[in-house]
C-alpha cells in the first residue's frame, strides 16, 4: 500500500491518472487552507482530491466542479454580499453537505469519509488532522488568511512569514496512524512544500513516520518557477532556494528520492537520490505516465 500526501493542484493531477492503474493507495490532505464561507466549511485541498478520483474535476482550473454553474454565488453578490470567493452550485453541495455532517457532530474525518463514499470512490481520503489549523501569511498588507492572501488579493503582498494557526493542538487520526503503519511507501506528490505539505508535516508525529519510509517527493518546481500557484515566494520567503534542490531541502529529515523534470539540469544532493522525467501533467495520458515511473520507483 502506498500512503500519498497532498495539496490541492499538483497531486490531485497526479492521482488522477495512477487511480486508472493502481488501487492500493491512501491520501492524506492538507487541512489548512480550509475556511468557513456562508455558513459552510470549505476544504479545497479534500475537494481536489474528491473531485479528481471521482472525474469530476473541472481539469481547465484544477478546483471546483466541470460544468458547474454560479448561480447562487451571483444571486448573493446581486443581493450585496460578495462571498469573496467564487463557488460553484455543484461544488456547494459538497460544502453543505460536509458541514451539515459537522453540525449534527461528526469529525472532519467522519464527514470527509461519508463523502468520497458518496462519490463512489473506494481510497481512503484522509484530513491531515481533525482540529482546525489555518495557514495565515504575514505580508506587507498584514496577516490574512491563505484564501485572502491568493483568492482575494492574488498573490501580491509581499511575505514575511507563514503561520500555521492551531497546529500545536493538531494531531494524526488513528486511522492514518494505523494505515501508514502498514505502508512502506509515501509519495508526495507535487505539490507546494511550504502551504500544502508543510502543514501535514508539522502536524506532530508525521515526520517520525516518514523517517521509517522510503519517501518519493515530485518537484512542484521546474527549473526555477513553480508550475503554477504561489510556491515561489513562499519558499523564498522561508528561506529556500527557488528550485527543485530547495524543494528537497525541506523534505531533508525523510526524503529517500527526488523526482525532477526532465527539463531540469542534472545535479546530485547529498541526502536524496535525484531522478528525472517529464512531470508537466496536462492530460490524463501526462499522468498517467508519471504514476507508472513512480510505481517503478516503489
Ligand atoms: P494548492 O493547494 O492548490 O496550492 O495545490 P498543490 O500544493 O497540490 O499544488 C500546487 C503545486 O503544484 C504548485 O507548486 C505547482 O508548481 C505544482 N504543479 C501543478 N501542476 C503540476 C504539474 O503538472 N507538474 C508538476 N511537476 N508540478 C505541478
Amino acid at each position: 500500500m502506498i500512503a500519498v500526501l497532498s495539496g490541492g493542484t499538483g497531486t490531485p493531477k497526479l492521482l488522477w491518472g495512477l487511480k486508472e492503474i493502481y488501487d492500493d493507495f491512501f491520501v492524506v490532505v492538507n487541512t489548512a487552507e480550509d475556511v468557513w464561507v456562508s455558513g459552510n466549511k470549505i476544504c479545497p485541498d479534500i475537494d481536489s482530491v474528491i473531485y479528481a478520483l471521482s472525474e469530476s474535476i473541472d481539469t481547465e482550473t484544477w478546483w471546483g466542479i466541470a460544468d458547474d454553474t454560479f448561480t447562487t454565488h451571483e444571486r448573493l453578490k446581486s443581493l450585496g454580499f460578495d462571498e469573496g470567493m467564487r463557488i460553484g452550485d455543484l461544488d456547494r453541495a459538497t460544502h453543505i453537505l460536509r458541514s451539515e455532517l459537522l453540525r449534527k457532530g461528526k469529525s472532519l474525518l467522519q464527514a470527509i469519509r461519508i463523502l468520497k463514499n458518496s462519490f463512489g470512490i473506494k481510497q481512503e481520503i484522509f484530513p491531515m488532522c481533525n482540529e482546525e489549523v489555518s495557514t495565515l501569511i504575514e505580508t506587507n498588507e498584514g496577516l490574512m488568511h491563505f484564501q485572502n492572501f491568493w483568492v482575494g488579493r492574488k498573490g501580491e503582498p509581499e511575505v514575511s512569514k507563514i503561520i500555521f494557526n492551531g497546529i500545536e493542538k493538531a494531531r494524526m487520526p488513528e486511522e492514518v496512524k494505523d494505515l501508514l503503519k502498514q505502508c512502506d511507501s509515501v509519495v508526495i506528490g507535487p505539490s507546494n512544500p511550504i502551504t500544502s505539505i508543510g502543514p501535514i508535516i508539522s502536524v506532530k508525529g508525521y515526520v517520525e513516520v516518514l523517517k521509517r519510509k522510503r519517501v518519493v517527493a515530485v518537484s512542484p518546481i521546474i527549473g526555477n518557477k513553480p508550475v503554477s500557484g504561489p510556491a515561489a515566494k513562499f519558499m523564498r520567503a522561508l528561506g529556500y532556494e527557488v528550485s527543485p534542490a530547495g524543494v528537497a531541502e525541506v523534505y531533508r529529515d525523510f526524503i529517500d528520492v527526488l523526482v525532477i523534470d526532465e527539463r531540469d539540469a542534472d545535479y546530485e544532493i547529498e541526502f536524496a537520490e535525484v531522478t528525472k522525467t517529464d512531470t508537466i501533467m496536462k492530460e490524463k495520458g501526462d499522468a498517467v505516465r508519471l504514476a507508472n515511473f513512480l510505481l517503478d520507483i516503489l
